[in-house]
């Protein structure tokens, strides 16, 4: 296995709040890996740490063999690391295909962008239904779904999904975790953070579980899912 991402001792703090505590943990390329945990844990801010738009107080971020510490966020992007937030952050006004556009401003390959704006359309046909209206008139789900597709547009070789399944119906969330599976098929490597500890863990390689900023316990898919306190704490079982 080749790590594509390996985070040491990573600790970030807000002000005097320290939200990370010394984290590590490793995502294998090819490989879907998981962080879980509940509300505040820290997920959120890891992931924008390694997108560039936190420091971290301490630790080092190594991504495609080259250390992230000083890299401003604009350029991580050019490094291969995407990330689909939590919220969506699509912009409501402008059409489908012109989020989709921006997820492509560092690539000037017209052809390839062009190429993966229809792979997008297969991934999410309503998307393309739907090319020249605005986003905002997207349900939940669907935005979900584009937010998702403007990551893939800069051909990442991470993406970073925060909460994809968040506020979705239980037929939008299958929707989206077969997507992954399939993005996954494609050679993508994805690092996903979920509170839907099932759902996750059932399609990841490996799995890192984060109470109050620490890593708590980590293992495959399988051996999270069934471990009796992730069965207990997450899945809702006594
Ligand atoms: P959630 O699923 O609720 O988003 P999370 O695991 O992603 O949870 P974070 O959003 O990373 O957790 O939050 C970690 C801790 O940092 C929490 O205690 C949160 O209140 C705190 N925190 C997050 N953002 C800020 C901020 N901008 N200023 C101060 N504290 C913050």
């Amino acid at each position: 296995m080749t790590a594509l991402l390996e985070v040491q001792d990573l600790r970030v703090s807000y002000g005097k709040i320290e939200a990370v505590k010394g984290i590590s943990f490793t995502v294998n390329q090819g490989e879907v890996t998981t962080l879980i945990g509940t509300n505040g844990a820290g997920k959120t801010t890891t992931l924008r740490t390694l997108s560039g738009l936190l420091k971290p107080t301490a630790g080092t971020i190594t991504f495609d063999g080259r250390p992230l510490a000083a890299v401003p966020a604009h350029k991580i992007v050019a490094l291969g690391l995407a990330h689909s937030p939590e919220g969506r952050h699509i912009f409501p006004r402008m059409t489908i295909e012109e989020n989709l556009l921006l997820g492509a401003f560092l690539r000037n390959d017209a052809d390839g962008i062009t190429k993966d704006v229809e792979r997008a359309y297969g991934l999410f046909p309503i998307l393309g239904e739907r090319r020249k209206q605005a986003a905002g008139t997207l349900s939940g789900g669907e935005q979900q779904m584009l937010a998702m597709g403007r990551a893939l547009m800069s051909r990442p070789k991470l993406l970073m999904l925060d909460e994809p399944s968040m506020g979705l119906s239980p037929l939008m969330m299958q929707k989206i975790m077969a997507t992954i599976i399939e993005l996954k098929a494609d050679g993508t490597t994805i690092l996903l953070v979920e509170q839907n500890a099932q759902a996750a863990l059932s399609l990841s390689d490996r799995g890192y579980v984060m109470e109050t900023g620490s890593i708590v316990l980590q293992g495959t898919g399988a051996d999270l899912l069934h471990d009796e306190s992730v069965r207990k704490a997450y899945l809702g079982e006594d």
